[in-house]
């Protein structure tokens, strides 16, 4: 595991009078902190509204978590993509998924703005940066598509509790991109490729190791640049117009976790480890708000196609969720609610349908260790009271013989009543997550002072703000924030 970040080791955080800045080694209109999506697109938005834009990146290369990413962005409200694989979809209904999916406390006016916007943003990202989809749907279960298809369920649209009350459509949108490989090559970089591109035929400036430290700001309070360490030496950079931070997340800050997420201390993934949640510190030394610090993606570490075919149960052998929703609730779920206990309970004929099928995920399927005849003697090896998985067991069995599961509303094409030999697969643990909590922001991505107002000269995205998901999660809520609203960001601070 790579080392994490501690607070205690950077300079000093406080924001740094302006009166006190020597020289300006470097200067630009707008100021961009990270080059992953979120800078991305705020840079080639704030070049497309004439800025000149410069973007300060802590590693050696553009991408961040961005590139190393699945892909998914989440989209709809009837885009082509959506259009041509024959799935409905309306602003509406996407607001209604997402209010309900993503929250409690969701940002309503974030989200009406990103719903209402979706199909714009669709086409900006296919038209005016070059971002390939395919117009292809994947509909078996899985984290990704195995193979290069467009679309995909994301969020549990098509699962219970929400198939009941809003109409479904798949939202998960995934750049074209062969010979992918999880956490390596995925299709994040087909997303990162096309921006980056974009911003340097826009003429975006970049420095690379370059890891932004704290904020200048003038005599009125205004941000008016930032201060950076470039190969070990202290630089201030002059933002003329507006500083744009888009640094990622905290999952790599303990401190942080602690404080805020300590369900996630020890577990953080689908992150990288220069989210430190530096970004968010440097603002809220400036009297910045922050917003549902508490909330989590929480991946969960086994292959759909075998748990939708089995029953997920707690460490007192009971179940918790429908199988067949969305994998990151039931890593919400799991970690969350049920202390992250759960044993996947599957028969030996729905294990090898499962593995037969196609995955993304080969990693996540595993064997299982625990087989028994019979319910019995499987709960006795589990070390649960006698009866306690039997009861789960037989309930689930009595209604799966009619296709029903009145319990959770798994849906009837996967209920089938458990046989024998039945298996049990040790799952607890398995979980890991990236925080989506941190700078409060508006629509426009003005970052907001705890008293309302937004501070002059500052705007954020990304996974370093509050974004669409103030709980709940769906995948491709990181990538279509961090894109939407740092386009705002970028068109802001150009216009500042
Ligand atoms: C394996 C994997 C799969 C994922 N799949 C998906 C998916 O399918 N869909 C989805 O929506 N999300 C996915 N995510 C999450 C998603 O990639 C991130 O949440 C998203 O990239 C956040 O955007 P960002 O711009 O805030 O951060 P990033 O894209 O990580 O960009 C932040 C950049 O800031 C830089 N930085 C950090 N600190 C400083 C500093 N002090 N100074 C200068 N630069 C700094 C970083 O090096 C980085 O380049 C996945 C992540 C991983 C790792």
């Amino acid at each position: 595991m790579p080392e994490r970040t501690n607070m205690a080791d950077a300079t000093p955080i406080r924001p740094i009078p302006a009166g006190e800045v020597t020289e300006w080694t470097y200067e630009s209109d707008v100021v961009v902190a990270g080059y992953g999506v979120a800078g991305a697109s705020a840079a080639v938005a704030a070049a497309t509204a004439g800025a000149e834009v410069l973007v300060l990146e802590r590693a050696g290369g553009w991408g961040g978590a961005a590139s190393m990413s699945g892909g998914f962005i989440y989209l709809g409200g009837g885009t082509p993509l959506q259009k041509a694989c024959g799935f409905e979809d309306t602003a509406d209904n996407m607001k209604a998924f997402m209010k309900a999916a993503l929250g409690p406390g969701v940002d309503e006016s974030k989200i009406d703005a990103y719903c209402e916007g979706s199909v714009d943003h669709y086409h900006w990202l296919t038209e005016e940066c070059g971002v390939p989809f395919k117009m292809s749907f994947w509909g078996e279960p899985g984290w990704e598509p195995p193979g290069d298809d467009g679309l995909q369920y994301t969020g549990g649209e098509n699962a219970a509790p929400f198939n009941a009350t809003i109409p479904p459509a798949p939202r998960g949108h995934v750049p074209q991109m062969s010979d992918k490989r999880t956490g390596e090559q995925g299709g994040g970089y087909m997303l990162m490729k096309p921006l980056t591109d974009k911003a340097a035929e826009l003429g975006v400036g970049a420095e690379y190791d370059m890891r932004v430290q704290a904020l200048i700001v003038d005599t009125g309070g205004r941000v008016v640049g930032v201060q950076a360490k470039q190969y070990g030496k202290d630089v201030a950079v002059r933002a003329r117009k507006g500083v744009v931070l888009a640094t990622g997340s905290f999952a790599y800050n303990d401190d942080m976790l602690e404080a805020y997420a300590p369900r996630l201390i020890g577990r953080p993934a689908a992150s990288i480890e220069e989210h430190d949640g530096r970004a968010i510190r440097m603002a809220q030394a400036l009297g910045a708000d922050l917003a549902h610090m508490d909330a989590t993606e929480v991946a969960f570490f086994c292959d759909p196609q075998l748990f939708i075919r089995g029953i997920l149960v707690n460490g007192r052998g009971q179940r918790y969720i429908n199988e067949d929703t969305y994998p990151g609730r039931i890593g919400q779920a799991t970690l969350i609610e049920n202390q992250n206990q759960s044993f996947l309970v599957i028969d030996e004929q729905a294990y090898e349908e499962g593995m037969s099928r196609p995955t993304s995920s080969p990693q996540l399927r595993h064997q299982p260790k625990r087989v028994a005849e019979s319910v019995a003697e499987l709960e006795a090896e589990m070390g649960l009271p006698a009866g306690a998985l039997q009861a789960t067991v037989d309930v689930y069995n009595r209604h799966a013989a009619n296709g029903e599961d009145p319990l959770f509303g798994k849906k009837t094409e996967w209920v089938k009543p458990i046989g024998s030999p039945v298996a049990a697969i040790d799952l607890r643990g398995m979980t890991g997550g990236f925080t989506l909590g941190g700078l409060r922001t508006s629509v426009d991505s003005e970052v907001l002072h705890v008293s309302g107002e937004p501070i002059p000269g500052l705007f954020a995205a990304g996974r370093c703000t509050s974004g669409v998901s103030a709980g709940g999660y769906a995948s491709g809520a990181s990538l279509g924030d961090g894109s939407f609203f740092g386009r705002r960001a970028g068109i802001s601070a150009a216009r500042s």
